[in-house]
């Protein structure tokens, strides 16, 4: 059996659509994982048991019904990430 958050795939999705057009933040990779993780605290998971080639089909699905509340806590997660870093500039 395999277990999957499919919330995790679709934040990370979500933050890279997010951050690629942002220049006046650091995007760096610890950056990327703390946002993911504040948003993902924040949201409720989604754990499923499933083969490989349902996943995908399903986080279209979950995408779409989540959106807004994704959206929202990404938001913020940048917001709080970007202006206190865990590391030196
Ligand atoms: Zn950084």
């Amino acid at each position: 059996m395999q277990l999957k958050n499919y919330m995790e795939q679709v934040v990370t999705e979500k933050l890279d659509d997010l951050l690629k057009d942002r220049t006046d933040i650091c995007t760096c990779k610890q950056c990327r994982t703390e946002m993911i993780t504040h948003a993902l605290n924040n949201l409720p998971p989604r754990y499923v048991s499933s083969h490989q080639g349902e996943i995908y089909s399903k986080i279209d699905e979950m995408s779409t019904q989540y959106t807004a509340d994704i959206s929202r806590c990404l938001t913020n997660a940048i917001k709080v990430v970007s202006s206190n870093p865990r590391h030196q500039k």
